[in-house]
């Protein structure tokens, strides 16, 4: 059953620490399609100073170290 416990445990981590959820985005991928769901998620990780992508886990530019 959807959302199974390992990933509850770990959306609640990864919600608290990171401030993004797995499980959201499984529910926008199946609202919106996939297709609009990368869309979003390529803006939303994508640094505004370069260009680079950002770090889910440290929030920083991969590339040139801005903060998120
Ligand atoms: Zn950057």
């Amino acid at each position: 059953m959807f959302p199974c416990d390992n990933l509850k445990h770990l959306d609640k981590r990864y919600r608290t620490k990171y401030h993004m959820s797995m499980i959201e985005n499984l529910e926008n991928i199946k609202k919106l399609g996939i297709e609009e769901f990368l869309a979003n998620e390529q803006i939303r990780w994508t640094c505004t100073e370069c260009g680079g992508a950002i770090c889910v886990h440290k929030g920083v530019c991969f590339n040139c170290g801005k903060k998120l």
